[in-house]
């Protein structure tokens, strides 16, 4: 089953449940100052939930474009290096509004698995909310999963309500205990199952989180009753059609395996020499194009703060990836036309801004191509100088300088030193980041917007290469 079809056939289930099938929101939400990008389906249900907005319907239906790069749920380090994540991915998810609760939810995601996708029950592992005997006792009296493939996960990511299994938006809004169904990829596969120490493999993947919105968290961390329960769940189509289409990894499926041709095509032909089609880096390329153009068709322009930002440091990551892969001139706008191919009929706002992405993704590849080109020229300046000093070691003040002041990527510079025989002063480099950041701290800190901090220089921002996203806990992040 592809893509598109698998899109198709859960809609139509639960529209064939009274469902009302809702189209997806933009990436870019409406008027919520505390998200960054929309993270999930029930974004756009926000207010719904919380008892200030009424629909006509009280159950819906989504395919929702999401995108987690930034804020409580950010994804981009884990892109190109894990199976299962992306930074740009469509959410498919069905909402009660006060209608049905955790009977109905659970019973619903079990039908639509085993009877129209067909998936064997064998495979498929639940969890539950440690405290949620109710969820428990329904997969297992009602549904019948054997009690040694039903989890319970408790609290023990540091208090209350930090579990998995309970789900929140953000750092406020809508949330509650959820179910999460988890298909078990093979033993071929390292990984352990939900809740044991090595669970974060790829064997075990988590393919569906159905939530029972119960609450409202607010600022100071109390949490209110909703006016009514719900439910919001969401599967990771992506995730899914890897395991309808038999393939361990969801830059296996179909659109993947498109993208991912067209990526080593545009490399290729921008001066790679049949770059390597396996490599993380081209599924880096792959997996950010989606991201960077949904997001320009919804308005954003790659800037030097706020969503324009997260943009830009999308984008040079591809093109720094596309530079690795041997692409010297632009190649990334070249891969918009097999994006729109592969799901111009799904989002038809993608198809109608193809040139405007086209044409904004080259514009930014043209600047950070100059910017690897004025580094390049400092970095073989200096190499020079080493090369006369014999030294093989590359100053780390130097290192830290193309990086800081030219946006010279720290790990461009190590690759490109480590092809001439130098390694890079590290303990240098890092003793002038924490110089250069104790100096931005020491000028104050700048608030984007509620819930999202941004650590930098408030009057001199030098780019991207300072961004510290509070949620992730990173405290420097590279164009990497
Ligand atoms: P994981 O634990 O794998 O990071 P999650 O628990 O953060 O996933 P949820 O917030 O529960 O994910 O989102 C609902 C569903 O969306 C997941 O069950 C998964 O199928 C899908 N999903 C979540 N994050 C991603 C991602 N970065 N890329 C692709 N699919 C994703
Ligand atoms: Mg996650
Ligand atoms: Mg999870
Ligand atoms: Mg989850």
């Amino acid at each position: 089953m592809k893509a598109a079809e698998i899109r198709q056939t859960f809609l139509k289930f639960f529209e064939s449940k009274g469902h009302q099938i809702v189209a997806s929101s933009p990436v870019v939400p409406g008027d919520d100052p505390t998200l960054l990008f929309t993270n999930a389906g029930m974004n756009q249900f926000k207010d719904v939930f919380l008892g200030f907005d009424k629909r006509a319907y009280s159950r819906a239906t989504t395919s929702q474009k999401c995108i987690r790069a930034g804020g409580k749920h950010n994804d981009l380090d884990n892109v190109g290096y894990t199976a299962r994540h992306h930074t740009f991915f469509e959410m498919l998810g069905n909402f009660s509004f006060g209608d049905y609760f955790k009977h109905d939810a659970i019973s619903y995601a079990w039908e639509l698995l085993t009877t129209k996708f067909m998936l064997p029950a064998e495979k498929l592992w639940v969890t539950v909310y440690a405290e949620d005997d109710e969820a428990y006792e329904i997969w297992n009296k009602v549904v019948g999963v054997p009690a040694e493939r039903i989890v319970r996960i408790g609290d023990n990511k540091g208090g209350r309500y930090m579990s998995d299994n309970f789900w929140m938006m953000g750092d406020t809004g809508p949330c509650g205990p959820c179910t999460e169904i988890f298909y078990d990829h093979g033993p071929d596969v390292a990984g352990g199952p939900p809740g044991s120490p090595n669970e974060d493999g790829d064997r075990y993947i988590e393919i569906w989180n159905n939530v029972f919105m119960q609450f409202n968290r607010t600022e100071d961390g109390v949490m209110h009753r909703l006016p009514k329960p719900s439910v919001d769940t969401g599967m990771g189509l992506e995730r899914l059609a890897a395991v309808l289409q038999h393939v361990h990894s969801n830059y296996e499926i179909d659109t993947f395996v498109a993208l991912l041709a067209a990526a080593k095509a545009a490399v290729d032909s921008s001066g790679a020499q049949d770059c390597d089609k396996d490599s993380a880096s081209l599924k880096v390329i792959a997996d950010h194009i989606r991201a960077c153009s949904f997001t320009i068709v919804d308005g954003v322009i790659p800037g030097n703060e706020g969503r324009g930002y997260v943009l830009r440091r999308i984008a040079r990551r591809a093109i720094r990836h596309g530079y690795k892969l041997g692409a010297r001139t632009p190649f990334f706008h070249k891969i918009v036309a097999e994006l729109v191919n592969q799901m111009g009929e799904a989002y038809p706002e993608l198809r109608q801004a193809q040139a405007r992405v086209t044409e904004v993704l080259k514009q930014e590849e043209e600047r950070f191509f100059q910017t690897i080109a004025n580094g390049m020229e400092i970095l073989e300046a200096a190499l020079v100088e080493m090369g006369k000093s014999g030294s093989t070691v590359f100053d780390g003040d130097t290192a830290f300088k193309l990086h800081d002041t030219y946006g010279f990527p720290a790990d461009l510079t190590a690759d490109v030193c480590r092809e001439r025989g130098v390694t890079v002063d590290q303990a240098g480099f890092e003793a002038a980041m924490t110089r250069q950041r104790e100096q931005a701290r020491a000028a104050g800190k700048f608030k984007m917007a509620a819930g999202l901090e941004y650590k930098g220089q408030p009057t001199a921002f030098h780019g991207y290469e300072h961004l510290v996203c509070e949620s992730s806990k990173v405290t420097a992040v590279y164009v990497d």
